[in-house]
C-alpha cells in the first residue's frame, strides 16, 4: 500500500479487517503526516501519536485473536478540542482553559473510542467554537491547505471555522475524518470552504455531554470527512441517547450507512426563494444551479419554496447565542476552572476580573459583553424575548415548507473561503458569512454541506442540504447524490510538506 494516508474511514476500516495493512501502519502513516504539516497548516492544538499507536495496537491484537472489531476499526480521527478527553489537555483554543486536563471523556468521543477509533490529536478550532475563520484560538490560527489561484497564489486562506482545525486536516488528509460541532454553521461552513463533507445532525442526536459548551440550546456534535458515506459511518457512532444529557434524543439510531441510496426518485427538494440574496457571488449562485440540476438527474422533483423569516436569522443568533455563550461561560471563574489570576492583596470580585480579563479573547469578550446586555433585566425583552419568537417563526417556516418539500438545498455560504485578515477585523462581515447556515441551526434541523465545485480561483464551493426533524437519511441521501454527480476530485497541492 503506497500512501495509507489517501485513504478514508470506510476504506481503513475494511482494509484492516482484511489484513491489506495494520491498524498500526496507518495510525504511523498518519503521525508522521501530522507532523510534517503542523509547522505550516497549525491545524492541531495537541497532537496525540501515542493516544492512536495504543489504540492501533489494540486493535492489531483483536485482529489477530479473532475478535470482534468494532465499526470504526482501526480508523484514527481527529477530535475538535472542544470534547473533553480524559487525561488528555482540552482547551477549547481558550487560554483560560489552557491547562484543563479533564478527568472525564465526552460520551461522544468515548462511543468513537468504543468504536475502534484511535485519536490523531486534539485539533484546533476558534475559542469556544466562537467564530467563521479560525482565527480567534488563543494557540494560532489554523491554515487552509487551499490556495487562491489554484494553488499558486502563497496568501493564506481560512480554512472556515469554529471547526478548522478539523476542515484543514481532512482536506490536508492529516486524518481521514474528524469530529465537528456546529452551532451556527460551524461544521457545514469549514468543510464548505475546504472542499470536504460535514453533516450536522438534528438538534439531540448526540449527546452534548462532555462538550464544552457554547450555545447549549444550538451546539451538536457531527462529522466531518471526503465523503458522504464516510461522514455517515462515523455519525452512526457518535450518536444515540444518552441519559447525562437531557437534551439528547431518546430514538434509535438508524442504519445511516446502509440505508444510503441516491436515487431520489419520489422525493421533492425546495428552493427557498429568500435564500436568493442580492448580490449573491455569482459563482456560489452558478453552483446552486447545477445542484439542482443534479437532483433532479438523480429522480427528484424541484420546486420553489418560500421561508419568509429567512431575513431575520442572522440577528436572532446574534442575540440567542450570545445569551446563551454569557451565562455558560459564568463558570469560568478562577475558582473552578483552569486559569486563575490573583493579583497581590486582591480580593474575589479582582480575582474574577482578572482572571476572565487574562484567559478570553477579545471575540468571547464580545460575545459575553453582547449576551449580558440583551439578558439584562432593562432590555431582556427588547432583544431576548423578541429572538426567541423570531427563532419560534423560523422553525415555523421550515415546518411548513416540510409539507411541500422532502428536504431543502441552498449553498451552505455566500462566497468561498476568503484570505485570513480578509474579515478579522469587522465582526458584522465575518457574521454574514453565516446566512445560510444558521437557519437550519435554529430549528434544530439536520444539515450538511457537500463539495461541489471550484470557483474560477481554484477554491471549492460547498452546497447544503437541509432535512426534515429526524431525516439525517434523506439529508444524506440528497447529498450523495449531488457528491456523485459534482465528481469533486480536486485537492490542495501539498506545498506545506
Ligand atoms: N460562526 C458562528 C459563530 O461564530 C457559528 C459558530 C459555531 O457554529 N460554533 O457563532
Amino acid at each position: 500500500m503506497s500512501d495509507l494516508t489517501e485513504l478514508g474511514v470506510t476504506a481503513i476500516r475494511d482494509g484492516v479487517a482484511a489484513g491489506d495493512f495494520s491498524a498500526r501502519e496507518v495510525a504511523q502513516a498518519f503521525n508522521a503526516a501530522i507532523a510534517a504539516a503542523q509547522p505550516a497548516l497549525n491545524a492541531f492544538i495537541t497532537p496525540t501519536p501515542d493516544h492512536a499507536l495504543a489504540a492501533a495496537e489494540r486493535i492489531d491484537a483483536d485482529r489477530a485473536a479473532g475478535r470482534p472489531l468494532g465499526r470504526l476499526a482501526g480508523v484514527p480521527i481527529g477530535m475538535k478540542d472542544l470534547f473533553c478527553t480524559q487525561g488528555v489537555r482540552t482547551t477549547a483554543a481558550s487560554h483560560i482553559l489552557g491547562h484543563f486536563v479533564p478527568p472525564y471523556e465526552s460520551t461522544v468521543s468515548g462511543r468513537l473510542w468504543d468504536a475502534g477509533a484511535g485519536m490523531l490529536g486534539k485539533l484546533n478550532l476558534d475559542e469556544f467554537a466562537m467564530g467563521s475563520s479560525n482565527e480567534t484560538s488563543a494557540f494560532g490560527k489554523v491554515i487552509s491547505p487551499w490556495r487562491r489561484g489554484h494553488n499558486q497564489d502563497p496568501a493564506p486562506i481560512a480554512p472556515g471555522g469554529s471547526s478548522g482545525g478539523s476542515s484543514a486536516a481532512v482536506a490536508a488528509r492529516l486524518c481521514p475524518a474528524a469530529t465537528g460541532t456546529d452551532t451556527g454553521g460551524s461544521i457545514r461552513q469549514p468543510a464548505a470552504f475546504t472542499g470536504i463533507a460535514g453533516i450536522k445532525p438534528g438538534y439531540g442526536r448526540c449527546s452534548r455531554w462532555g462538550i464544552v459548551a457554547f450555545a447549549s440550546s444550538l451546539d451538536q456534535a457531527g462529522a466531518m470527512a471526503r465523503d458522504v458515506r464516510d461522514c455517515a459511518v462515523l455519525l452512526e457512532a457518535m450518536a444515540g441517547h444518552d441519559p447525562k444529557d437531557a437534551t439528547s434524543l431518546d430514538a434509535p439510531v438508524p442504519g445511516w450507512t446502509a440505508a444510503l441510496d441516491a436515487d431520489l426518485s419520489g422525493c421533492t427538494i425546495g428552493i427557498p426563494r429568500e435564500y436568493r440574496m442580492d448580490g449573491m457571488d455569482a459563482e456560489v449562485a452558478k453552483s446552486w444551479e447545477l445542484g439542482i440540476a443534479w437532483l433532479k438527474d438523480a429522480g427528484a422533483r424541484v420546486i420553489d419554496i418560500s421561508l419568509p423569516h429567512t431575513h431575520y436569522a442572522l440577528p436572532a443568533y446574534y442575540i440567542i447565542a450570545p445569551a446563551e455563550a454569557s451565562s455558560n461561560l459564568a463558570r469560568y471563574d478562577g475558582v473552578r476552572y483552569g486559569l486563575r489570576d490573583l493579583p497581590e492583596g486582591a480580593g474575589l470580585q479582582d480575582m474574577y476580573a482578572a482572571t476572565r480579563a487574562a484567559g478570553f479573547g477579545a471575540e468571547v469578550r464580545r460575545r459575553i459583553m453582547i449576551g449580558t446586555y440583551v439578558l439584562s433585566a432593562g432590555f431582556y425583552d427588547a432583544y431576548f424575548t423578541r429572538a426567541q419568537k423570531l427563532r419560534t417563526l423560523i422553525a415555523r417556516d421550515f415546518t411548513q415548507a416540510f409539507a411541500s418539500c422532502d428536504a431543502i438545498l441552498a449553498p451552505t455560504t455566500p462566497t468561498a473561503a476568503f484570505a485570513l485578515g480578509e474579515k478579522s477585523d469587522d465582526p458584522l462581515a465575518m457574521y454574514l458569512n453565516d446566512v445560510f447556515s444558521v437557519p437550519a441551526s435554529l430549528a434544530g434541523l439536520p444539515a450538511m454541506s457537500v463539495p461541489a465545485g471550484l470557483n474560477g480561483e481554484g477554491l471549492p464551493l460547498g452546497l447544503q442540504v437541509i432535512g426534515r426533524p429526524l431525516d439525517e437519511q434523506g439529508v444524506l441521501n440528497a447529498a450523495l447524490a449531488i457528491e456523485q454527480r459534482a465528481g469533486f476530485v480536486a485537492r490542495p497541492a501539498r506545498w506545506w510538506a
